[in-house]
């Protein structure tokens, strides 16, 4: 016979096991039914289980199912309470959030999920397939290629690989389409696919909730932390380096270029960055260089002994960056203001 001394003692029992897991193990209310059959479905090697992530305004959540057997029913009608499920919130910086880190946490919750369950039910050997309707997070978790830092949500990747080394069941990846009730009635789906469509709406609503995001102490799995000002690196780190050692001097350096000194605050490099990563890689090279004063115009030319003549061949004055632009000659302004209104319309 077991006799409970101490509830306090149990409490604290319980709250150890959530502190190393934290937010990669859910909660999840489930009936003793539903987890026996999936604890069988485990042994037998014949477990499914599926993952979808959300992303919105900087934050990401997922949802774990346990797929079960094809309902006929409308998706209004499906019981929630019929399938094994959990549901997280992805912590991290907000640079750091996208539908791929979503994905990632909603496979990371469905393995740490199934790992604990199988401590509990001493499941020492078993299968689950696992579903995803992300091929770049299923490859980065399943593919024999080593993760590297330079990689997005290394810091997910690593943890994920970890749990599943770790699992005392075997991990098989599979691709399920994604929002397969955009053109079919979720009635005539298969299963994996219902269970897509459920496991998406549970991450939606997830995210709804609008949780606190936790940054707490390592959760089992973790590597160790990086942090550039402040911010933990969760991914791509080389170019977060990059950006902290050069950023300011690179502002500087712009700032003295464009004559905006003393008048930085109201520069807004946001913009900047956007309107430069959005054009393809040459426009952003011939950006840098018109903006250096360091392209191909007559000044520079003569400058490198690459010419003679630094004036302008249409009004005579000196070719200089700026000039490209003020040049009073009625053909060059006519060539100006078709490519603006051009630029425009595009
Ligand atoms: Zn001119």
């Amino acid at each position: 016979m077991i006799i409970i001394t101490s509830i306090g003692d149990y409490e604290r029992e319980q709250e150890t096991i959530h502190d190393h897991l934290g937010w990669i193990l859910p909660e999840v209310n489930v009936t003793g039914e539903l987890e026996q059959a999936f604890v069988t479905d485990l042994r037998n090697q014949t477990a499914e289980m599926l993952s979808d992530g959300s992303y919105a305004k900087g934050r990401s959540s997922a949802a774990f199912v346990v797929v079960r057997p094809t309902t006929t029913t409308t998706l209004l009608n499906t019981d929630l309470k019929s399938y094994l499920h959990g549901e997280t919130t992805i912590p991290g910086n907000k640079k750091d959030h996208s539908s791929y880190r979503g994905e990632l946490g909603g496979i990371l919750a469905g393995v740490v999920y199934t790992n604990e369950l199988c401590k509990k039910h001493q499941v020492r050997t078993g299968k689950c397939i696992f579903g995803c309707d992300n091929t770049g997070a299923l490859s980065a978790i399943f593919r024999w290629k080593r993760p590297n830092p330079r990689w997005a949500s290394y810091d997910l990747v690593c943890m994920i690989r970890f749990h599943i080394k770790n699992s005392p069941i075997v991990w098989v990846k599979k691709h399920v389409k994604g929002h397969q009730d955009d053109h079919k009635k979720f009635a005539e789906l298969d299963s994996w696919s219902q269970a897509n469509v459920i496991a998406d709406k549970l991450a939606k609503a997830e995210l709804r909730k609008g949780r606190p995001l936790i940054q707490g102490p390592l959760l089992e799995g973790e590597t160790w932390k990086l942090q550039c000002k402040g911010n933990i690196i969760a991914g791509g780190s080389e170019k977060q380096i990059r950006q902290a050692i050069h950023e300011t001097r690179m502002h500087d350096r712009w700032n003295k270029q464009f004559g905006l000194e003393g008048v930085e605050d109201e520069f807004d490099w946001d913009t900047f960055k956007r309107t430069c990563r959005s054009k393809s890689d040459w426009q952003q090279i011939w950006f840098a260089k018109h903006n250096s004063r360091i392209g191909g115009i007559r000044q520079n030319l003569v400058r490198r002994k690459h010419g003679e003549d630094p004036t302008c061949p249409c009004c005579g004055e000196e070719e200089t960056t700026d000039h490209i632009y003020q040049c009073t000659n009625i053909e060059m302004q006519d060539t100006y203001d078709e490519n603006m209104e051009r630029s425009q319309v595009i």
